[in-house]
């Protein structure tokens, strides 16, 4: 039986900055810069992602759902660095998307191009997870 209402909608980051209850997100946001942020590489792609270590390996494995390739995450940068142009610029932008990662949030400082491929990654990862866990659950 297919699931009812799964949602096609796209992400929702256009809401302003909702809450964060993971303390140390919450910090790792405030104080981006200071604190080391990680480096996802994922494809070609070299992102910086900002949160605590647990939020940002739960996103990172959200987005390895459905990616052939497996993501890493480092805490410094790579050699060779962030190799879009555009991404190396929006790390010193203080405009960032931020994601929810269930009680926490990661902030991409990426380019707009890559924000959103990572975002849809991300999407499409949740309903993945979320189809497997409901197929899981069929216990009356
Ligand atoms: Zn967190
Ligand atoms: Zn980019």
């Amino acid at each position: 039986m297919p699931p009812v209402g799964a949602p096609e909608l796209p992400p929702e980051t256009n809401h302003g900055r909702p809450p964060v209850q993971c303390e140390e997100c919450a910090s790792a946001l405030q104080n981006q810069g200071d604190h080391s942020e990680s480096f996802l590489l994922l494809d070609h792609l070299t992102v910086p992602i900002i949160g605590c270590h647990d939020h940002v390996e739960t996103f990172v494995s959200i987005c390895e759902v459905t990616t052939t390739d497996s993501p890493e995450l480092v805490d410094f940068l790579p050699a060779g660095g962030i190799r879009c142009p555009s991404c190396r610029l929006a790390a010193y932008s203080m405009e960032h998307p931020v994601i929810p990662v269930q009680a926490g949030a990661v902030g991409i400082l990426a380019c707009s191009e890559h924000q959103v491929e990572l975002i849809n990654r991300f999407q499409a990862g949740l309903n993945t997870q979320e189809q497997l866990t409901s197929s899981l659950d069929t216990s009356p």
